[in-house]
């Protein structure tokens, strides 16, 4: 397993990490945010750079850890997860979706035309007088099927769990922070 490396530091001597939520619920932070007043000695430790917990969009330096939940349902979440990629030195899939798709991939063995037309056109409580799907070239394209992270880019580490608890986000996020590979053994292993 690749060790933080000294570049993704900050001036404060404390680790850069950045997260992100591709086609997810955001319940995978909701659980990193579970870890309540742990959160205290983790803000200690790193350098939130990248993520939506500090409302920042871009990479202006190397992060050490990337935290990846939801997979790729869009070109969008393609493009992201490849900046990550990238910016990242180590990249975890947090979550179901990420590891495998999660609900969003219930769509997998549906073709798309199916989908929009039922979202937008013939669903039961659908009101579109013109028949129009959405077409607006601000809009991300949706893929043929909603991809697991892994299979976009290089993922370092798996973390399953819809969401992974909070005890979970923690061993898996100190492990790396001190530069050994995280170990689920016991209640760590429970989805439940
Ligand atoms: Fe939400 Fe579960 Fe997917 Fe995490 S794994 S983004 S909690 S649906």
């Amino acid at each position: 397993m690749s060790r933080p490396r000294n570049a993704a530091r900050e001036n404060g001597g404390r680790t850069r990490i950045a997260t992100v939520s591709l086609a997810g619920c955001f319940g995978c932070h909701m659980s990193l945010l579970d870890n309540d007043e742990r959160l205290v000695s983790l803000v200690e430790a790193v350098e939130f750079h990248r993520s939506p917990l500090v409302d920042r969009k871009a990479f202006s330096a190397r992060c050490a850890l990337g935290l990846v939940e939801g997979g790729c349902a869009t070109d969008e979440n393609v493009e992201v997860l490849r900046d990550f990629r990238e910016h990242c030195d180590v990249l975890v899939s947090v979550g179901d979706c990420a590891t495998m798709g999660g609900i969003p991939a219930m769509r997998n063995g549906i073709p798309l035309e199916e989908c929009l037309a039922e979202a937008y056109r013939d669903g039961a409580t659908t009101v579109n007088p013109t028949g129009r799907l959405p077409d607006d070239p601000e809009l991300p394209l949706l893929l043929d099927r909603v991809y697991p992270c892994h299979e976009v880019v290089h993922i370092d580490h798996f973390v399953p769990g819809c969401p992974p608890s909070a005890d979970v986000l923690w061993t898996v996020i100190q492990a790396l922070l001190e530069g050994r590979t995280p170990e689920l053994t016991g209640s760590l292993l429970r989805y439940d």
